[in-house]
């Protein structure tokens, strides 16, 4: 089952993809890595969907991602009388601590912090931005409003504070205990959502201990300005475009896409494009044609990953979803505008070994027909700088390490596999060209790169590449040990 394609695919998961059969099905269409999305759900639902995946890959044996997205702090207002008023524009409306009931005039707004952050002129986005309050007059206890852009305000509606960097804990106290309960579950990554600073990665990172690898979502104008220092944090990136598209103007995320991206990559992080890639196949089996050159920009621009959220999550057509994302990812790749684009964006920071070493690995592939690039690598860290490379073929993470196989499976052109652990470089040589084989990769006849540390198993330490024929008697018979 090897992917014929680079870019890789997330999919959320929810209540159109809970039974195992929906699950593989979405598996076998491509999608790479799973989101468990802990807005929605019970721990119940969660833990069921994650015992799915697992069963899964030990069925297929092939490592699977999955990705928690914590909810983070996402403001919510609190319930009306009637369970929704209509806002008209230039009405005064009031956000207060008070937990009576809304109507036409007020809400609860329960977050004492964010009285406390506010200032007049500030804006309040409700409903995904499709209602706009400018602050007027604000005490510790309430907010006096002027409703901008007027709608439909119902039921714990999520309110976004574009202008203001919010003195709320990265983690609230749900996300504490959701944290605890996918940690101990088992996730290779952890997304954390509304990340302001650096500060918010490291603490996430150190209730991690190690049990999952962190990845920022950037959807708040504060952690765009951050983003250095965030990606620094960080061990991946989500380009979260639709609380961005709220929080900023829609057509300031392109921009901001791209560079995002684009120094993801040069650091050697995976980065997903994500939200409405392919929004109207929620309802329709087939994709709008902007859609499609959505997905195809992702690509195009050396993303990671693309996600599926609503489509794979609640949608009607979550396996087509997948399938389209494949197509247009085949497609997109087989185009020689693609290795253009792709080979044009290439940073040129060289600062160790390693990066010689993966950079020698790429132009061996360039110039010459072997088949995969295969890599022995404890952490990732190496099919990390490899992929960052975007060679011209199939990178192989050989890992005896199940964790490292299923957190490599987010990143770009990287087939991951789990091999014996390694002592001495000819075995190493003939377990990956046995593994180049059995995957279709390479036949006995054509040749392969392989790098490794030496010594094995121990981290960071890559220093051998070796051009090597993907048949064991020549592999034997060569001199070297
Ligand atoms: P969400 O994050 O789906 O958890 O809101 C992604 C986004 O905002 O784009
Ligand atoms: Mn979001």
């Amino acid at each position: 089952m090897r992917r014929l394609r680079n870019v890789k695919i997330v999919a959320t998961l929810g209540p159109a993809s809970s039974s195992y059969e929906v699950i593989r099905a979405l598996f076998e269409a491509g999608a790479d890595v799973f989101r468990l999305n802990m807005s929605h759900g019970s721990h119940d639902d969660i833990r069921a969907r994650h015992e799915i995946i697992r069963r899964i890959e030990s069925d297929t044996g092939r490592p699977i991602g999955i990705l928690a997205d914590l909810q983070g702090p996402k403001l919510r207002v609190g319930v009306f009388a009637n369970d929704s008023e209509e806002l008209a524009e230039g009405a005064p409306f009031r956000l207060d601590l008070s937990d009576a009931p809304g109507d036409a005039t007020r809400v609860n707004l329960p977050h004492p912090e964010i009285f406390a952050a506010l200032e007049p002129g500030a804006s309040l986005l409700v409903n995904d931005g499709k209602i706009r309050l400018r602050v007027h007059e604000c005490g510790t206890d309430f907010a006096n409003c002027v409703v901008e852009v007027g709608g439909t305000i119902s039921n714990r509606k999520g309110v976004n504070v574009p202008d203001v960097v919010l003195p709320l804990a990265a983690l609230s106290a749900k996300d504490r205990k959701d944290l605890e309960f996918i940690c101990d579950l088992g996730c290779d990554w952890l997304a954390l959502s509304f990340v302001q600073r650096p500060e918010d990665v490291t603490e996430a990172r150190d209730l991690a201990k190690g049990r999952a690898a962190i990845l920022s979502k950037i959807e708040k104008p504060a952690a765009v300005k951050a983003y250095d220092a965030i990606l620094e944090a960080s061990d991946g990136i989500m380009v979260a475009r639709g609380d961005l598209g709220v929080e900023l103007p829609v057509q300031a995320v392109p921009p901001i896409q791209k560079r995002l991206v684009r120094l993801a990559r040069a650091a050697a992080k995976p980065v997903i494009v994500a939200t409405q890639m392919l929004e109207s196949m929620i309802d329709s089996p087939v994709p709008t044609r902007a859609e499609v050159s959505d997905v195809a920009t992702a690509i195009y621009e050396g993303a990671d990953a693309v996600m599926l959220s609503a489509e794979s999550a609640a949608g009607h057509y979550p396996v087509e979803a997948v399938t389209t994302m494949n197509n247009v990812a085949i497609s997109v790749e087989s185009d020689s505008t693609y290795r253009e684009v792709i080979e044009a964006s290439r940073s040129a920071k060289r600062a160790s070994v390693a990066d010689a070493i993966v950079a020698a690995a790429r132009e061996i592939a360039e110039s010459t027909p072997i088949k995969a690039i295969c890599c022995f690598s404890q952490t990732g860290t190496t099919v990390s700088l490899v992929a960052r490379e975007r060679p011209r073929v199939p990178i192989m993470a050989l890992t005896p390490l199940m964790e490292t196989a299923r957190r490599m499976t987010l990143t770009w052109g990287t087939h991951c596999a789990i091999t014996e652990s390694q002592h001495r470089f000819k075995g190493a040589v003939l377990a990956a060209a046995k593994a180049a084989r059995q995957y279709g990769f390479a036949t006995e006849d054509e040749q392969i790169v392989v790098t490794a540390g030496v010594p094995f198993n121990r981290a960071g330490t890559t220093n051998i590449l070796r051009v090597a024929p993907c048949d064991e008697r020549r592999i034997v018979s060569a001199e070297f040990e």
